[in-house]
């Protein structure tokens, strides 16, 4: 088949599909298919003032960003042109999964084609409100974040001799325009596994049923009546693959720690698939849209002006993992920092790169192996995957449990009493409830995006025990905010810390005296957030009494003061959580 070559197409394209106004920023990238470091954009450095308190992840300078992203993709690619037998078009749709490398649905429409058209639909829903609070379904700073992803991705493509159509609207409306328009065809994508995302691929497949593609050369016409494009979704989201499970989904145990010993026994992990170095030709396209603005997503740019900012894109991820394993060497001790709060390498921070797809948790796992042969495995090499295990439990969790992860009562159906109470809410959203730790976190979160483990596991606390306040408004306020919004991340570890997870053995309650003791004893973590607290000081940061703001409500085991005494008063006060279980104490 020829290169689709004709202008009708392009008039097509931009008559069915509306392509995006503004011009293209990438015009000044080679598109000559090389893995130059030349092609990576120089970063712009905050300013001065800011850069005393705010540190980019990754930190590296762009030619050295550009050396790392060069010599990854020479490890991970293959030149093997003669595995590309297929014919006509084929479409990958991209969704969270932004990346060139371990990308098995562009590695599958490049075999299956004779040319590739990669499209990224911005779906207005993404833009919308959350489910039950009407919140901002995608904050400013995940949409940022996003946009980067998308010209990381399309920059990369470009390198490899293809490009990304960058669409605003509903899948299913611009994926069968485009397949009959370019004769798809399959639509490769990844499969997901929540309910708003697995209602779009039941669209997108209804809506490819209506296309009747012609009959390819030498096929009857009779038969060209069945002739759709068809839809191929693909598991890549975990790092033990679906299919390789010793159980199916509906009987995955209950229980952690069964099911990574019994995936650690019984399963291996699945290579990366290795991308051709050559992904072109595309189909001819005049205009492919370019990567939409923030003001065009109907938002406003919201700058970091403290803690860390990430940097979205795959090249961003690669160096990241560069970074921390390699440059760094943290990887050695990921195990006895991991429970850190402040700055950039007490843990990972691979976790934005993994949601939005533009890191691959098998790349992950082969680089840890790599680190453990090259330099040394120990306890901590071991957790980052033990880490990785519980985020492919989650994404598993979804799946036998489907929308029970949304509800109320959780997958156990639990019934407890909660409040909706706003004053109280808002005093916790916005880093105001007179409680150092939980203000601290709230504020980094609201300012970058991103809060620790340790942080969201004592704010979460906070807010369903101590305040009593319905999960779900903190799981929703969480789905705006965070970098590494993941529904099956994030709904799952709130299930678990309020108590309604499949898990009954997960409930647990965190002190905040305690948690503030043990993880911030010195109160660094609490005055870099809230500067009036650095005065003080170091063992009264985090046990302000009257030099901070009252604190909303007691805490519901009492308050414990810098000397480590019980506030017997608030101890007694117990407020509405009666039905509320106790948990266990952290
Ligand atoms: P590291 O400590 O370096 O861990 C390495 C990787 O392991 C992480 O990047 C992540 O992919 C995975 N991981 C670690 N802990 C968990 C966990 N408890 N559950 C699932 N995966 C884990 N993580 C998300 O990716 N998206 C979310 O929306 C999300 N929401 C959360 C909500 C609550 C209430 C809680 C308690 C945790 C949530 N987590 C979520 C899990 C965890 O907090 C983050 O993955 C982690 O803090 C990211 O930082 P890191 O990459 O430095 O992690």
């Amino acid at each position: 088949m020829a290169v689709l070559s004709s202008s009708l197409s392009a008039f097509f394209i931009k008559k069915l599909v509306h392509p995006s106004k503004p011009t293209s920023i990438f015009s000044h990238y080679s598109t000559h298919p090389h893995l130059s470091a030349m092609n990576f954009p120089p970063r712009s450095k905050p300013s001065s003032a800011a850069s005393a308190t705010t540190s980019e992840v990754p930190d590296l300078p762009s030619n050295e960003m550009g050396k790392i992203v060069e010599q990854t993709f020479e490890r991970y690619s293959s030149s093997d042109e003669a595995k590309r037998n297929g014919s006509g078009v084929a479409i990958v749709w991209f969704r969270n999964d932004l990346r060139v490398l371990d990308n098995e649905a562009l590695v599958k429409a490049w075999a299956s084609s004779q040319a590739v058209l990669p499209v990224y639909c911005v779906d207005p829903r993404l833009f919308g409100t959350t489910h039950y609070f009407g919140f901002p379904k995608t904050g400013a700073l995940r949409a940022q974040f996003l946009i980067e992803c998308l010209a990381d991705l399309k920059r990369n493509l470009m390198n490899r001799g293809l490009n990304l159509l960058v669409q605003h609207g509903k899948p299913e409306e611009i994926l069968p325009s485009l397949a009959k328009t370019f004769e798809a065809h399959t639509v490769y994508a990844h499969k997901e596994s929540c309910s708003e995302e697995l209602n779009v691929e039941r669209l997108v497949r209804n809506g490819l049923r209506q296309v009747v593609l012609p009959p390819s050369p030498g096929q009857s016409t009779s038969l060209s009546s069945s002739n759709h494009p068809k839809l191929q979704l693909i598991w890549g989201s975990t790092m033990y693959h679906i299919e390789d499970l010793p159980f199916s989904t509906s009987s995955l145990p209950d229980v952690y720690t069964q099911f990574r010993k019994s995936v650690e026994s019984k399963c291996t992990i699945r290579i990366c698939i290795r991308t051709p170095t050559l992904l072109g030709p595309p189909p001819n396209i005049e205009d492919w849209g370019s990567v939409p603005s923030i003001d065009q997503l109907g938002l406003h740019e919201e700058k970091v002006s403290r803690g860390m900012r990430f940097i979205g894109g795959e090249a961003a991820a690669l160096s990241r993992v560069n970074e921390y394993f390699w440059k760094k060497d943290l990887l050695k001790v990921y195990k006895a920092t991991r429970n850190g709060m402040l700055g950039p390498d007490y843990s990972t921070k691979f976790s934005p790169w993994l949601a939005s797809g533009s890191l691959s948790p098998r790349f992950i796992y082969q680089e840890v192996k790599r680190y453990e042969k090259e330099r040394q495995a120990n306890d901590s090499t071991y957790w980052v995957l033990f880490e990785l295990i519980w985020r492919d439990y989650f994404r598993f969790l979804s799946v036998k449990y489907g929308n029970s992860l949304f509800h109320l009562g959780g997958p156990r159906k639990v019934e407890a009493r909660w409040s909706q109470d706003q004053t109280m809410f808002e005093a916790w959203r916005d880093g105001c409830t007179g409680y150092p730790l939980i203000d601290a976190n709230m504020k980094e979160l609201s300012t970058t995006g991103f809060m620790s483990n340790r942080g969201r596991q004592i704010v979460c606390s906070f807010l369903v025990r101590d305040m009593g306040i319905d999960w779900r408004m903190g799981a929703e306020w969480f789905e705006t905010c965070l970098l590494d919004y993941d529904p099956c991340s994030n709904y799952g570890n709130w299930t678990y810390g309020a108590g309604v997870g499949n898990d009954p053995r997960e409930d647990r309650y965190f002190s905040i005296p305690k948690q503030a003791k043990t993880y911030d004893p010195e109160g660094e973590y609490v005055a870099f957030w809230l500067p009036e607290l650095q005065a003080l000081p170091n063992d009264k940061r985090n046990f302000p009494g009257k030099s901070y703001i009252k604190q909303i409500v007691p805490l519901k085991f009492g308050n414990i003061t810098s000397s480590g005494d019980k506030d017997s008063a608030s101890a007694r006060r117990t407020a509405f959580r009666g039905k509320q279980r106790k948990g266990h104490m952290r």
